[in-house]
């Protein structure tokens, strides 16, 4: 069970939505579609995505509101706004809203892709702390705060190893998922068990759940 990207594409062109839809579909996003911007803004309220694309130029709703609300509300995951009009106050006005980055149409899909490439990565330097059952971890200083006051440091791979559960409460990860995204310049499976361990040890053995013969994901500290 491979971690797949949530990608949330809200674009009234259907024809256009549809060959994004494929096409991050083939490079190993996992691809929602909304076709205007009310059903794009409940979605991203309710539902956790890595990054979002938005067409500006959407009825009712257009794709600048979708983001300025979404961001009201605490949502920051990482959004490219897609727009016909190509003129440097455009970008600006994209940029001052809420987005992350903008691309004109038409628009080279390497190009869309790279980007969004960089806008994931982006994701978990700009928002540090992460809410877990049971307390917080501040991904930057690799501290624990559990909400019965007590305190953990963790060393970088425990960190890094929380953080990737964290962020996805509800997903179970395979290890050769946390092997690829934690553990990158490892090539034992092993070394994620030893990781488990570690922060069980610091956090508690039910921290982190075992799904049996699938692999692992964020459980409660408390
Ligand atoms: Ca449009």
């Amino acid at each position: 069970m491979e971690a797949r990207p949530r990608v949330l594409i809200v674009e009234d062109d259907a024809r256009l939505a549809g060959m994004l839809g494929e096409l991050l579909g083939s490079e190993g996003y996992d691809v929602v579609l909304a076709g205007d911007g009310q059903r794009g803004l409940h979605l991203g309220l309710t539902e956790d995505f890595d990054v979002m694309v938005l067409d500006r130029g959407l009825p009712a709703v257009d794709g600048l509101d979708v983001i300025g609300r979404l961001r009201d509300r605490g949502v920051l995951t990482p959004a490219l706004v897609l727009s016909a009009l190509g003129n440097a106050a455009d970008r600006v006005e994209g940029l001052n809203r809420g987005a992350e980055d903008y691309l004109a149409k038409p628009f080279d899909i390497d190009e869309l892709l790279a980007r969004l490439r960089v806008l994931r990565r982006r994701l978990a330097s700009t928002v540090p702390v992460v809410r877990f059952s049971g307390g917080t971890l501040d991904a930057d200083s690799r501290n624990v705060a559990l909400d019965d006051g007590r305190r953990f440091s963790l060393s970088e791979r425990e960190s890094a190893l929380l953080e990737r559960l964290a962020r996805r409460p509800g997903q179970i990860f395979s290890r050769d998922d946390l092997l690829a995204n934690v553990f990158a310049d490892a090539d034992d499976p092993g070394v994620v068990d030893t990781y488990v361990h570690h922060v069980r040890r610091k956090l508690g053995r039910q921290a982190i759940e075992t799904v049996r013969g699938v692999g692992y994901r964020m459980g409660s500290a408390l």
